[in-house]
C-alpha cells in the first residue's frame, strides 16, 4: 500500500549513515549531507537521555480519554500529574487495553500514553481516542497472522507497547502526519481499516 511513506531516494545517505532516518519519516524528500550530521548529532544526544526522565521532567498533567471500538468501555483519566506517572491510573489502562479476545492483561509502557497526550495536544482533538487493538497475547497474534499479512511476529503490541487507534474529530492521515512529526516511535498507517498504528519502539513508519 503506497501511502506516501516508502523510502525513497536515500539509499547513498543511509548506507554511510545507519542512524539516518528516512526522508519520507521526517516529511522532507531530499536531506543535505549537513542536514543529515545534524539530526545524527541530534539523534545521539536525545538517545543518551533516558526517555522516562524527559517525560517525566514536564510538570503539566497528562491526560487520556479513551474508547474501545470492542469492548465499548470507556475510560478517562489522568496518568500523570505532579511530576509522576500514577499506578492507579496506569492499571486502569492496562486493564483497558487487555486483550479482549483472551482477557489476557498486561502493563502497558507508559510512554505510549505521553504520545497520545502529545498527538491530542498537537491535533487539538476532542474527542477520545477509538482503540482498535492495545495488548495482544501470542494466541490473540497467531491468530491474526493468519488471517491478515499485515501483522508481524514481533509485533510491540505483544510487548504492551503498542496501540491502534483513531480519532472521530480528526483525520487518521493527519493523526499519522503529526505522529511521524513527533518522532517518538513507530507510526504506521492503515487507511483502509482508517487507524493509526503507535508504538514506542524506534522511530519508523509505514
Ligand atoms: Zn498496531
Amino acid at each position: 500500500m503506497n501511502v506516501g511513506c516508502e523510502v525513497g531516494g536515500g539509499g547513498r545517505l543511509r548506507y554511510h549513515y545507519p542512524m539516518y532516518l528516512p526522508p519520507a519519516c521526517l516529511g522532507r524528500p531530499v536531506l543535505s549531507r549537513r542536514d543529515v550530521l545534524q539530526r545524527l548529532a541530534a539523534a545521539l544526544t536525545v538517545a543518551m537521555v533516558p526517555s522516562r526522565a524527559a517525560f517525566a521532567a514536564g510538570p503539566e498533567p497528562r491526560e487520556v480519554a479513551l474508547v474501545h471500538t470492542h469492548t465499548h468501555e470507556r475510560l478517562s483519566v489522568t496518568f500523570f500529574a505532579d511530576g509522576s506517572y500514577d499506578p492507579e491510573s496506569l492499571a486502569a489502562l492496562s486493564w483497558f487495553l487487555r486483550d479482549h479476545r483472551t482477557g489476557d492483561e498486561h502493563p502497558i509502557d507508559p510512554a505510549l500514553f505521553d504520545i497520545l497526550h502529545e498527538l491530542r495536544l498537537a491535533t487539538g482533538a476532542a474527542s477520545p481516542y477509538q482503540v482498535i487493538s492495545g495488548y495482544r497475547s501470542p494466541q490473540t497474534n497467531g491468530m491474526l497472522r493468519e488471517h491478515s499479512s499485515g501483522v508481524a511476529s514481533g509485533s510491540l503490541h505483544l510487548q504492551g507497547r503498542a496501540i491502534d487507534v483513531r480519532l472521530a474529530d480528526v483525520s487518521s492521515a493527519a493523526l499519522r502526519d503529526a505522529a511521524m512529526r513527533l518522532r517518538r516511535g513507530g507510526v504506521g498507517y492503515y487507511a483502509s481499516s482508517d487507524f493509526v498504528h503507535l508504538d514506542t519502539g524506534r522511530v519508523r513508519c509505514w
